[in-house]
């Protein structure tokens, strides 16, 4: 059997590296995880089209606040949540975006 090649396997939040992993996380109650410490970034394997790239966008704008330190400003998680994924739903309902080679 070919092995399908993933989507997308690593992305780089302001020169940082993270690796992408697709996993089971709806069992959790999760789409996606921002992980700085491990330099993951975990998405729900079932998630495809839109809503993967929605999915991804969200956590890169989690990068974003974490590599850029907004998340040691008193923008609390609960304001960061609604940021970062209004920004990821406006962007996936406006642009078809794909990775760069
Ligand atoms: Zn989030």
């Amino acid at each position: 059997m070919k092995k399908t090649k993933s989507f997308m396997s690593n992305i780089i939040i302001f020169g940082i590296k993270y690796k992408i992993k697709y996993v089971n996380l709806l069992s959790d109650n999760y789409l996606g995880w921002f992980k700085p410490i491990e330099q993951e970034i975990l998405i729900e394997h079932t998630l495809k089209g839109d809503k993967r790239m929605k999915t991804l966008i969200h956590e890169i704008g989690h990068g974003v606040f974490h590599t850029t330190g907004l998340n040691q400003t008193s923008i609390g998680y609960d304001l960061q949540e609604i940021i970062v994924e209004n920004i990821a739903q406006a962007i996936v309902q406006n642009f078809d975006i794909k990775p760069k080679k």
